[in-house]
C-alpha cells in the first residue's frame, strides 16, 4: 500500500524509532506515547485491521513479540497492556494492523 503510513515505515521510506524487527514484524515507539513505554508492533504485510487478519500464527507472533519487548524494557513484572484497536468504535486511526504495547503507569479499566 503506497500511501499507508506504516507500510512506509516497513519499507524504510519513513524511519521510526525501531525497537525490534524480524522477518514478519517491525516494532517502533509511538510518536505520541500514552505511557513511559508505548510501542507499536506491526506486521510487515499490509493488513488493514484485526478483521482482515487471516493468519492466526501472525497474531500470536505479534503478541509474543509484545511480551518480549515489555520484558526487555523492564515492565514484565510491574505490568503492561497490549491492545488492538479495530475500526471507528475501537479508536483505530491508522488502518494498518498494529498492536499497542503500553506500560510504566497504572492503567484504568474499562478503557475510555
Ligand atoms: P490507533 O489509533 O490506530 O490505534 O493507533 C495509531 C497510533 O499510531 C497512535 O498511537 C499514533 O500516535 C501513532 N502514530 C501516528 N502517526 C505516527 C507516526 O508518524 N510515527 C509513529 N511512530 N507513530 C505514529
Ligand atoms: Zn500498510
Amino acid at each position: 500500500m503506497t500511501d499507508c503510513l506504516f507500510c512506509k515505515m516497513v519499507s524504510g521510506e519513513i524511519k521510526p524509532d525501531v525497537v525490534f524487527e524480524d522477518e514478519k514484524v517491525l516494532a517502533f515507539k509511538d510518536i505520541n506515547p500514552q505511557a513511559p513505554m508505548h510501542v507499536l508492533v506491526v506486521p510487515k504485510l499490509h493488513i488493514a485491521n484485526l478483521n482482515a487478519l487471516r493468519e492466526a500464527a501472525l497474531g500470536g507472533h505479534m503478541l509474543k513479540i509484545a511480551a518480549c519487548i515489555a520484558e526487555e524494557q523492564g515492565y514484565a513484572e510491574s505490568g503492561y497492556r497490549a491492545v488492538f484497536n479495530c475500526n471507528d468504535d475501537g479508536g483505530q486511526t491508522v488502518h494498518h494492523l498494529h498492536l499497542h504495547v503500553i506500560g510504566g503507569r497504572r492503567m484504568t479499566w474499562p478503557p475510555g
